[in-house]
């Protein structure tokens, strides 16, 4: 049958979603027909590079050698999307959303059942799996898919292309009528190793260049692993252990023959020149299985890559094998540098001293090494997001970049910010504003701090006083930044 998939991707240029690419692939290999609808091409042009550059955030790099994908007016996005289902003649369309990317995703389903209404819509990803109830009341939307939806939704295409009852598939809820739903039970976990090649056949060649260091690089996002070891308070993975606890080991991973063996495929067919693992911690794999992927790696790929990873698994003979394996940049999270905050609010118990520690194993090793920050956490005072800006002085990361705290659906630190009456509507989930009404910080003190925090963290403290200037007037830091990033000196302030 066909299927339409719809990445509803509210960033222009947005990273090419691991999901539909494995979606793509075991629906090709069931004989399905798949086509993507990438709503990146109608978000409105910004230059989200340099205004992260301008930030102090990331280093100019080169143009991709090959030109973007024509851009589309907003405006067009409900009819083109009709005219596809049309034109392909589409039976079944599927919406991944994460709670940030869910409005435009159900704006998508409502166009098309309101001119389309015979069109079964499917959502799936992480909101659907996390609020299945608020999704699956929606009237345009007739099924919803829990967790993994890689042989769920090739048996409901099965059934939809033979007709039969599709009302039992583990892991769909599936709507019969306005007071009728089928919520069935979730399967067991599935095994990594037998997911096939990823398929990015849906996607615009020029989604593979990204900007790294300076240098531009034609990149695979990929990962070998699926879940995490931790359970901090602001993240959905803790929610989602409660979720999948009768499925089994919620941190799975490839074993090391077959993740070389896809990268091997992809490399060689899409002619890459760099990877990047979106797996949530590289370093939480024992030291065994890297030591393994790492020779493997060397011999068979060969390419310089990304990670991420924890500073409470980062340990010298992991960063060790990861350093003979090619890797370039590792980004590590420091969220919080105030140790209150870390432990009580985000649920990461970690010393300054420790996080130091591992900041200097990474840099010992000659990788260079990124920080992750938040700020307009619930309780957190001005004070302490100075704390955070003092820490990453002190660790001397490559970049520190920050987001501004959102508080996602179903987490432990949402539900606090809740009962303490800081969250009282929808947050919009944009990582410069937060829609937390922190008692400690006005929404635009945050905002002030998102934009100078990288600079905070670089500058010399004599530059303070401008940066305060900044926080306060946007105008004036967009005259006055290109000045202060050539301020930075080579040797970084660790005052
Ligand atoms: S380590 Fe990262 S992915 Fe894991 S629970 Fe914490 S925030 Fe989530």
């Amino acid at each position: 049958m066909n299927i339409l998939l719809i990445y509803p991707n509210t960033q222009e240029h947005g990273d090419i979603p691991i999901s539909l690419t494995i979606l793509t692939a075991v629906l090709k290999k069931a004989h399905h027909i798949v086509h993507v609808f990438d709503c990146s091409l109608y978000t409105p042009e910004t230059d989200l590079h340099s205004i992260k550059e301008s930030f102090g955030m990331f280093k100019a790099a080169p143009q991709a050698p090959i030109s973007p994908p024509p851009r589309h007016n907003l405006d067009n996005l409900a009819a083109d999307l009709v005219n596809m289902i049309k034109d392909n003649n589409i039976h079944l369309v599927g919406i991944t959303a994460t709670s940030g990317t869910y409005p435009l995703g159900l704006q998508c389903s409502r166009y098309i059942k309101n001119k389309l209404p015979e069109i079964k819509v499917i959502f799936g990803g992480i909101h659907p799996t996390i609020c299945p109830e608020e999704v699956i009341k929606e009237k345009s939307v007739d099924m919803i898919c829990i967790g993994e939806g890689e042989d769920a939704l090739v048996e409901l295409c099965n059934a939809q292309d033979k007709n039969e009852p599709n009302q039992n598939i583990q892991n769909l809820w599936i709507k019969e009528n306005e007071n009728t739903i089928h919520r069935n039970p979730l399967r067991p976990f599935k095994d990594l190793d037998t997911l096939p090649t990823q398929d990015f056949s849906g996607f615009h060649e020029y989604d593979f260049y990204r900007p790294l260091d300076g240098k531009i690089y034609k990149m695979l996002n990929t990962e070998i692993s699926r879940g995490c070891v931790f359970l901090c308070h602001y993240c959905s993975n803790a929610h989602l252990r409660e979720v999948f606890t009768e499925c089994g080991t919620y941190h799975r991973r490839k074993s090391p023959e077959l993740a070389i063996k896809h990268l091997k495929t992809l490399t060689e067919k899409y002619d890459f020149d760099a990877i990047r693992f979106w797996d949530e911690d590289f370093t939480a794999f024992p030291a065994s299985y890297l030591k393994k992927l790492s020779e493997l790696y060397k011999k068979e790929i060969g390419l310089p890559f990304v990670v991420y990873a924890g500073t409470r698994t980062v340990t010298e003979e992991k960063i060790q094998y990861l350093k003979e394996m090619g890797c370039i940049t590792l980004a590590m999270a420091i969220e919080s540098g105030n140790y209150w905050i870390r432990k009580y609010i985000l649920n990461r118990d970690i010393t300054d001293e420790d996080i130091i520690q591992k900041y200097k194993i990474v840099k010992k090793s000659g990788i260079r090494v990124s920080a992750y920050n938040m700020i307009g956490l619930p309780f957190e005072t001005r004070k302490m997001v100075f704390d955070t800006i003092a820490l990453n002085r002190k660790v001397q990361a490559s970049t520190s970049s920050v987001a501004a705290y959102q508080p996602y659906p179903k987490t432990r630190l949402a539900n606090i910010a809740m009962e303490f009456g800081m969250l009282n509507k929808t947050p919009a989930y944009n990582s410069v504003r937060t829609d937390l009404n922190s008692p400690h910080m006005t929404t635009e003190e945050i905002e002030g701090l998102v934009r100078t925090f990288s600079l905070y963290t670089k500058l010399p403290r004599k530059f303070f006083p401008i940066l305060e200037k900044c926080e306060r007037d946007a105008e004036f830091a967009k005259k006055t930044f290109p000045k202060l990033i050539t301020q930075i000196p080579e040797k970084l302030c660790q005052d």
